[in-house]
């Protein structure tokens, strides 16, 4: 690598974005910014891929039309370095966008010191743990590219279906005062000088939420101590947490399902590019998703090598087996009441709940359930679920003001997105994921 100067980006500015290098724009002159994926030398000719925000193009010099300087600056450069670029827009058919930059001029403006231990483009990775020590730089792969633009285009999609209906985004409390739901581990943490957690779920303060707002969404992180390591788990994940009054469980699956139906149309429509990347040539339609009852669950499972007995949460082992035949999207509802947490409405039949899991395949995609809306109700399964009333009685107190009934879910968005961009470790789905061996980067 020959030693080179960095320029300074002194009064450079961008003027367009690589999804402005088109045909339409022939013979303009344009700055460019970005960092360089791929560079090929053929002879008498470079080309040089330049990423940037909004994607690709290219930039292609013919060694003999350009000056010794120019030259010599191209040389310096490789995959990773950053670089501004002023030159002319040419429509040329093979490159990104139909057109590629014949430079004038261009600037160093990073020049990388060390090579990662992956190519950008490379088939088979080091292990997890080595790229994701440089995290950063692990996304700057296309395929990593590609989940991030998905991911981002989901939120987006999501966030308009439940305005659209008429959903009020709020943000609730991360840090809290008692556990939420018993169960799932919490992570302890100093306030001022008393002990104090971060939140597993917004549940208590989605369902108080309803009071004022009827119908509430909030898209947040939600923190638990995950005793395993798994491959859908993660110690801080996004949670999509959706609550309304005057709705039951079965409105709230048909929400869930239109949701599910628009973001399938949308990210196939918005981003058919970065799914081939990832080889998903065409997502499906997804219009009615199946619902069973967790008793036929148990009934499908009687034929099967399995130890289970009604009542038993689902083991991994059952539900690999409900997955060979239910491979894609589907409810399990009306489950035992015993199995789910204390704020989930029992049945006609007390011995049932007005309760549903949205799976996709042998992974729990979402938790929801119509709420218990009377207060005696809600302190006697609290009771029964061996907690104290006493650690509650900020929530139970706004129930003497008159709370409608209501129903909502918890939906995890890095699960959801490990089925939309077919990834089978969710680490691949967070930019830093946290788990009980990763707090850094
Ligand atoms: P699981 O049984 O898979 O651990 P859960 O039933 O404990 O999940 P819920 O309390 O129902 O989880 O939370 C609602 C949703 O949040 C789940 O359906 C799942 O999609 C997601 N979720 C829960 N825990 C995690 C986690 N540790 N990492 C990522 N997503 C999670
Ligand atoms: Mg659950």
């Amino acid at each position: 690598m020959p030693a080179s100067k960095i320029d300074s980006l002194g009064e450079w500015r961008r003027t367009h974005y690589s999804k402005d290098i088109t045909p339409s724009n022939d013979g303009k002159e344009v700055t460019v910014f970005g960092w360089i994926s791929s560079i090929r030398d053929q002879g008498g000719l470079v080309f040089i891929i330049i990423n940037d925000n909004f994607g690709i193009m290219q930039m292609t010099l013919h060694k003999n039309k350009v000056s010794k300087e120019l030259l010599s600056k191209v040389e310096s450069l490789s995959e990773h370095a950053s670089i501004g670029v002023r030159g002319k827009v040419k429509t040329m058919s093979k490159a990104p966008n139909g057109a590629e930059i014949v430079p004038s001029e261009i600037k160093v403006l990073a020049l990388p010191q060390k090579v990662p231990p992956f190519g950008l483009h490379a088939e088979t990775l080091p292990s997890m743990d080595k790229r994701f020590e440089i995290r950063a730089v692990d996304l700057r792969r296309p395929k990593a590219l590609a989940i991030f633009a998905i991911r981002g285009k989901s939120l987006e999609i999501i966030r308009e279906f439940l305005k659209e209906r008429g959903y009020h985004e709020v943000n609730t409390p991360k840090i809290i005062a008692t556990a939420t739901e018993g169960g799932a581990a919490l992570f302890p943490l100093l306030y001022y000088d008393k002990e104090a957690f971060l939140t597993q779920s917004p549940q208590l303060f989605k369902e108080q939420l309803v009071m004022a707002f009827e119908k509430v969404f909030e898209i947040a992180p939600a923190y638990r101590a995950e005793q395993s390591r798994t491959l859908q788990h993660l110690s801080e994940f996004l949670s999509i947490d959706v609550e309304e009054a005057f709705v039951d469980y079965k409105d709230v699956m048909n929400t869930i399902e239109a949701l599910i139906s628009r973001l399938y149309t949308g990210v196939s429509k918005e981003c058919s590019k970065e799914l081939k990347l990832l080889g998903i040539s065409k997502l499906p339609a997804i219009d009615k998703i199946p619902r069973l009852t967790y008793d036929s669950i148990i009934e499908l499972l009687k034929g099967k090598d399995v130890q289970i007995e009604w009542g038993d949460d689902l083991s991994s082992e059952s539900l690999d087996m409900i997955a060979d035949e239910l491979p894609s999207y589907y409810f399990i509802t009306d489950w035992p009441t015993k199995s789910k947490p204390f704020y989930i409405k029992p049945a006609s039949n007390p011995e049932l709940s007005e309760s549903f899991d949205l799976m996709y395949g042998s992974l729990e995609i979402a938790s929801g359930g119509t709420r218990i809306g009377s207060k005696k109700e809600l302190m006697k399964r609290l009771k029964e679920k061996g907690l104290k009333p006493k650690g509650f009685e900020y929530h139970l107190a706004v129930f003497d003001y008159g709370m409608p009934p209501h129903a909502g879910f918890g939906l995890g968005f890095e699960r959801l997105l490990m089925v939309l961009t077919g990834q089978k470790n969710i680490r691949e789905v967070s930019v830093f994921p946290r788990d009980q061996f990763r707090l850094t980067p």
